[in-house]
């Protein structure tokens, strides 16, 4: 099965008949020169939509978004009767009208039923994923690719962390190589939809917000896939978030570790936890832009490759909070870090940055649901100051491993920005550091003027003087 390949497309690539029309396209010509095997995300809008409902119902107040939702799941029978055969766009209506009864039912269940929300929520999440793996199915009927759906919860095992699951990786290969290996042994092409899998007693879980990525590096690395391609609404990876700098361009190649880093502190191309299970199996990430399939996007692999400069890409991250802890028990004793992090595993609080000096610790979350409780337990260890507002930073390229003088660059760009908590990741490829929420996009903005838009000879004169 090594010359499988799976092709992952987002919400924006299938989101409407012309999207899902150059869809079929891409899958048509993978087949022809190896096995596809295609991860869908839900149409654009309708895990948004179908979590708004779940909100509301909570609320009750189910019927608020009732019709925005209604016109959302209306659109795979218009895409279908467009373009899918006849026989499968019927197939399609009655998926429909079963679906919104049984949406219809689980919203009154989310009313009814608080403690079971978290699972009500997973199961009406999915319904995005399924709808549009189903639609998807059709459409590459009707090209003559032959699709077969697969329920991917049949392949995705998981733990029980409604919202956020863990996937549990032996079950998740063996089950996954059960479906899909006896499809692509017929030359079948499996459509399953991303984002969304089972815990070992088949309840319905989903990965976070982003996960189809995630589930194609899965599927991937249970195939021993020859390649992952990530397709998307951008050309590949990008030196910088483009809605932040229009003039971000492609990153031909990148490492593991910089993917990884660029994924973890922003950059939303990328699912963060996307290049693990291709990083373990050495399988190579392709991120390619549905909307231009020719473009040769971003490879991503083990070796990635130096760019003059050093720097590939500066990503960034909004929300987050930075907690100092200051006790001068903290000087010559052992253990204090240990009872410190466990306060955040207790609270199952990620934490992303952390820095320390003799008498403090700082370190960032961007979760801060459990904040109030985290703060309670850490107040016994030491004085606790709290910043919420504020936002990561983080310039990646391997070359910032051997190449001196790029803390001194980025710092002399931003020099009037007030700057706290910086750190060089411990693989040496990023450089992180933490600024104030409402000064991120000005610091983005202008590194990637200093780093990717001007000459290197205006670099060393800006290091020299400071000068942004
Ligand atoms: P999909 O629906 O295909 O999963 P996403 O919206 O999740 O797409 O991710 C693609 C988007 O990520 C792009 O449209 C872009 O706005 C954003 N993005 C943020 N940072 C980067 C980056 N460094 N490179 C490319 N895209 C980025
Ligand atoms: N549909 C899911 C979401 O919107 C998963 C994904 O798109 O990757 O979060
Ligand atoms: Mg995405």
């Amino acid at each position: 099965m090594s010359e499988s390949t799976v092709l992952k497309f987002g919400g924006t690539s299938v989101a409407d008949a012309g999207a899902l029309q150059r869809v079929a396209g891409v899958v048509q010509r993978a087949h022809r020169n190896t096995r596809p095997i295609v991860v869908v995300s839900a149409l654009a809008g309708v895990t948004d939509a179908l979590l708004a409902a779940a909100d509301a119902a909570a609320s009750g107040d189910a019927e608020r978004i009732r019709l925005q939702l209604d016109a959302l799941l209306e659109r795979h029978a218009e895409i279908a009767g467009r373009l899918a055969r006849p026989e499968n766009a019927r197939g399609i209506r009655t998926v429909l009208e079963h679906t919104r009864a049984e949406i219809a039912d689980l919203l009154q269940r989310v009313a009814a039923e608080p403690e079971r929300r978290p699972a009500l929520r997973d199961e009406l999440a999915a319904y995005g994923e399924r709808l549009s793996a189903a639609l998807l199915t059709a459409v590459l009927l009707a090209a003559d690719v032959p699709a077969r759906y697969v329920d991917a919860r049949h392949c995705l095992i998981t733990d029980g962390t409604h919202g956020r699951a863990t996937p549990i990786l032996p079950e998740t290969e063996q089950r996954t190589r059960a479906e899909l290996a006896p499809l692509l042994d017929r030359r079948l092409v499996p459509v399953l939809g991303g984002y969304i899998g089972a815990t070992l007693a088949g309840v319905t879980t989903t990965l976070g917000r982003g996960g189809s990525d995630y589930s194609a590096a899965l599927v991937g690395a249970a195939l021993g896939a020859r390649e992952i391609q990530i397709w998307t609404d951008v050309s590949g990876v990008l030196t910088a978030d483009p809605r932040v700098v229009p003039a971000a361009g492609t990153i031909p190649r990148l490492s593991y570790a910089e993917a990884a880093e660029l994924a973890y502190f922003g950059a939303k191309v990328l699912h963060p936890k996307t290049i693990q299970p291709a990083m373990e199996r050495d399988i190579p990430v392709r991120i390619c832009n549905s909307k231009a399939p020719a473009h040769p996007g971003t490879m991503v692999t083990a070796r990635g490759e130096l760019r003059a400069g050093a720097v590939k890409a500066i990503a960034h991250k909004c929300g987050i909070t930075v907690l100092q802890i200051s006790s001068t028990r903290m000087l010559g004793a052992y253990g204090f870090l240990r009872g410190l992090f466990e306060v955040f595993e207790r609270h199952q609080t990620v934490v992303d940055v952390v820095t320390t000096s003799e008498v403090s610790v700082s370190l960032t979350v961007d979760d801060a649901r459990s904040l109030p409780a985290i703060v309670a337990e850490l107040e016994p260890l030491g004085t606790v100051a709290v910043e919420s507002g504020r936002a990561i930073v983080c310039v990646v390229g391997e070359g910032l491993r051997t190449t001196p003088g790029i803390a001194a660059r980025v710092f002399a760009t931003i020099s009037d920005i007030n700057v706290s908590l910086i750190s060089q990741g411990a693989s040496r490829v990023n450089l992180t550091f933490v600024v104030d929420e409402d000064r991120v996009q000005e610091t983005v903005l202008r590194l990637h003027d200093a780093l990717f838009e001007r000459e290197p000879a205006d670099l060393d004169a800006a290091a020299a003087t400071g000068a942004p």
